[in-house]
């Protein structure tokens, strides 16, 4: 059986190994989710949920565990590990409430003709998660499939895949039934065999856009429901107006934030007109972000080699690099995969560092003299997850938030992650598919509905439609 070792980005050293699911794996997997699913299916929702309210005391409980086991094999901060996890709860939070806003609808639609609609589970789903967020993206996924009745199969990143079996054993701990849930360890092969296998009914991805897109177009042409998250390139717009403290503080922690490595970070500053005092803060605020304590590390070697490479190839095109984060090594941790801040000036537009996803601490600014000038570039990026404002006018916070195009904006706000029941999900090449990934956006892609009409009538009148 083929192995993939697990590197720490903390120290580079190795955590362990993950025995990857070939075809027959998988296979094996599916069919004990559908002997499992006999049962979950048909279990009430009100029942089905009682092992989310236990599961989320347990996470709770085992917060800081979790939270280092995140850090330890994602390089994020044990406060940054903390906070995923807790934004990750929202959504079992949610799910648990499912018994409460999902009831369906019922309507007499003619004379002593009832109609009415009951959500069914689809069976057997699936979930392909990213590194970013070992425990926070297989949350938004989960707890809403197990709640409304599906059994479920979760394929984490192979570089973290430590944290997932740990949400699995507190899911047993909490008295979910067996199998309900299983995490299926692999790479690129496992995702394949998991899209093509008949017995899965639906899956949800998050990662990037490329691999999105391949998912996205695998699993439909086999017959699934999918829904895939993809990539960002993340625009914040500031105009003179906006308090520069303020906004410098933000900014630079929605760039440096989790080392860069969200699909919410700040990854290009637009300023519109003289921000002179706000770019002299950002540049103080990233110098005094100390890797190793308030900066995490990158995933792994090849990651901060791409990052570098970013940088590099700015510098050569003639960029003012202000504030450099290259060959950043923290003491006693001198194996591990640091990047420090980034701050670039002074390049052109189509240039890939204002274009492309880097995916890691580097913030590169744009100047503009318009509004107009800053939306155009905004909404000319393929990618559509978020984009920001900072201004001190709700007039021109309007004006943004109407034509900015992404799917979660913030004004003053740098990472503009909407808090649930409001759902997580963004636009264009950031996701494939339809709706978003939580809320009930979440309810309707794991199920099914069915609309019963009914007669029970003395009467045996008859009009058009009965
Ligand atoms: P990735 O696309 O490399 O991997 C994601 C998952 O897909 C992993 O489980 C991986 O094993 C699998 N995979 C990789 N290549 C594959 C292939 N060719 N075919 C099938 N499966 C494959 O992403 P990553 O590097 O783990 O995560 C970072 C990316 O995720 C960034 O682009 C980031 O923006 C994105 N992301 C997006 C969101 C969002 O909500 N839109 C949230 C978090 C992360």
């Amino acid at each position: 059986m083929n192995t993939l070792e697990v590197i720490s980005p903390l120290t580079g050293s190795l955590l362990g190994n993950i025995a990857v699911a070939d075809a027959p794996a998988v296979d094996a997997a599916v069919q004990r989710a559908a002997e499992a699913f006999q049962t979950w299916g048909l279990t009430p929702v009100k029942e089905r949920v009682q092992p989310l309210f236990r599961f989320k005391q347990l996470v709770e409980k085992n917060l800081r565990e979790l939270s280092e086991l995140v850090t330890a094999e994602n390089g994020k901060t044990v406060e940054e590990s903390e906070a995923g996890i807790r934004k990750g709860l929202e959504v079992v939070e949610f799910a648990a409430a499912i018994p409460m806003i999902a009831r369906g609808g019922k309507l007499e639609v003619s004379r002593g003709v009832d109609c009415y609609s009951r959500s069914y589970p689809l069976g057997v789903v699936a979930g392909i998660t990213p590194f970013n967020f070992p425990a926070m993206v297989p949350l938004w996924m989960f707890p809403i499939a197990i709640a409304t009745g599906n059994t479920f199969l979760l394929k984490p990143s192979e570089q973290v895949p430590l944290t997932p079996v740990r949400l699995g054993e507190l899911l047993l701990e909490a008295g979910l039934p067996e199998h309900v849930f299983q995490v299926v360890q692999g790479d690129r092969g496992t995702v394949e065999a998991l899209l093509d296998h008949p017995g899965i009914a639906a899956a949800a991805f998050v990662g990037s856009t490329n691999v999105a897109r391949q998912v996205y177009a695998r699993g439909i042409a086999a017959g699934k429901r999918m829904l895939c998250l993809g990539g960002a390139k993340n625009h914040l717009i500031v105009v003179p107006d906006a308090e520069p403290e303020i906004t410098a503080k933000n900014v630079v922690s929605s760039a440096t934030g989790c080392a860069g490595q969200r699909c919410m970070a700040a990854s290009v500053l637009i300023t519109v007109g003289n921000c002179d005092a706000v770019m002299r803060a950002i540049e103080a605020e990233m110098r005094a972000v100390v890797p190793g304590k308030n900066l995490g590390a990158i995933i792994s070697g090849a990651a901060k080699a791409r990052i570098e490479g970013f940088i590099d190839r700015a510098e050569a095109a003639g960029a003012r690099i202000a504030v450099d984060g290259r060959g950043t090594v923290v003491q006693g941790r001198e194996g591990g995969f640091y990047v420090g801040p980034t701050l670039i000036e002074g390049l052109d537009v189509g240039n890939e560092c204002a274009c492309d996803e880097i995916f890691g601490p580097v913030l590169t600014v744009l100047h503009v003299d318009t509004l107009e000038e800053a939306l155009a570039i905004e909404n000319a990026n393929p990618y559509g997850n978020a984009a920001s404002i900072y201004t001190s006018s709700g007039a021109t916070a309007r004006y943004f938030e109407e034509r900015a195009s992404a799917g979660m904006i913030g004004v003053n706000i740098g990472v503009p992650v909407p808090r649930e029941p409001f759902a997580f999900g963004g636009w264009n090449e950031s996701k494939f598919g339809i709706g978003d990934i939580t809320g009930e956006d979440g309810i309707r892609f794991w199920t099914k509905e069915k609309k019963i009409t009914q007669k029970w009538t003395a009467s045996a009148s008859q009009n058009w439609m009965s």
